[in-house]
């Protein structure tokens, strides 16, 4: 049996082949291994410990020490593996969805593709349109209402003149936040603009004997200077939904809850079906119909 008053508790910020960097409550780091009683009784064992994970851990010798205990998640994401799940980090809050106003073009049904993978995580999501400075504020109102109507938390960015960047430190701070959009809309700027340094900090130890490990193969938790964390995911930008099922989806689409029942059939798709509660309240403007064209392509199993 392990002595716990011996044990400190921290949080794991990342995994490397050599073990978990886990930071104490303190702010200093260890790099620990995991106790095999702990692999034992965990579900998986290859994600028995992941980036996010609440510990207590055994300090050693040297900034070393055994994790001895997972605390239960809040949350976890996963991706797929060959046909398989696996967790890649737990105890996250909310998720980013980052897109662009322009280059890439904002494109609806992608972020309604990451609203309905945040919504089967159950993990809240915000919306950040970053590339302000690109756009015509006033073009963008009609989306940035839609989204809003729709009860979601939508902030407009810009990196390069740093509009709307205070306000998205204040919707990040003393949250875990994952970070997901299509590569070249502004993730890894926005990051440089909330806090400037920030992913160089990546998985370093307190003492100065193990530096230079910084290659992580999974998720890396970054601390905000201002509170709080933002979850990096090397190579991983989207998250799947790959065990949703059609028929789930339209409930990830809020405003089509009050129409469902104007459906003559009780399973109805909303595609080749008549007397469609939905598509009557499309062809009368209550539910939009870029909303709608996203729906049936989610449903439709297109890939966007
Ligand atoms: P990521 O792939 O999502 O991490 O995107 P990056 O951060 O690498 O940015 C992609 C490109 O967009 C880079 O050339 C950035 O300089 C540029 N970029 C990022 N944010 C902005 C912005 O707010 N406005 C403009 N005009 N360009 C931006």
């Amino acid at each position: 049996d392990v002595d716990m008053s011996q044990c400190r508790p921290g949080r794991v910020l990342s995994v490397h082949r050599s073990g978990f960097i886990v930071q104490a409550d303190g702010g200093e780091r260890y790099e620990c291994v995991v106790r095999n009683v702990v692999r034992a009784i965990a579900s998986d064992q290859r994600t028995a410990v992941v980036a996010g994970d609440q510990v207590m851990f055994q300090p050693t010798v040297n900034e070393q020490g055994v994790i001895e205990r997972v605390e239960p998640r809040t949350s976890t994401l996963s991706r797929e593996v060959r046909g398989q799940e696996h967790v890649l980090v737990a105890n996250v809050d909310q998720v980013l969805i980052v897109a662009s106003s322009a280059d890439p073009p904002l494109k609806p049904s992608l972020l309604d593709r990451y609203l309905v993978s945040a919504a089967v995580g159950d993990i809240a999501p915000l919306i950040c349109i970053n590339k302000a400075d690109l756009s015509n504020l006033a073009a963008l109102q009609p989306i940035i209402g839609l989204y809003s109507q729709l009860g979601y938390k939508v902030v407009t960015t810009s990196t390069v003149s740093g509009y709307g960047i205070p306000r998205l430190r204040e919707l990040l701070r003393d949250r875990e936040t994952v970070l997901t959009g299509q590569s070249g809309v502004g993730k890894s700027s926005l990051l440089n603009a909330l806090q400037p340094g920030l992913k160089l900090r990546t998985g370093e130890v307190s003492g100065d004997s193990r530096k230079g490990k910084h290659t992580t193969t999974s998720a890396n938790l970054l601390e905000l200077n201002f509170g709080g964390w933002v979850v990096d995911t090397p190579g991983v930008r989207q998250f799947g939904l790959w065990d949703t099922f059609p028929e789930e989806v339209e409930g990830y689409f809020v405003e089509f809850h009050p129409f469902v029942r104007n459906c003559r059939y009780p399973d109805c798709t909303h595609t080749h079906e008549t007397d469609c509660g939905i598509k009557q309240a499309v062809a009368r403007g209550l539910i939009s119909e870029c909303r709608f064209e996203s729906y049936q392509r989610i449903t439709a199993g297109d890939l966007v």
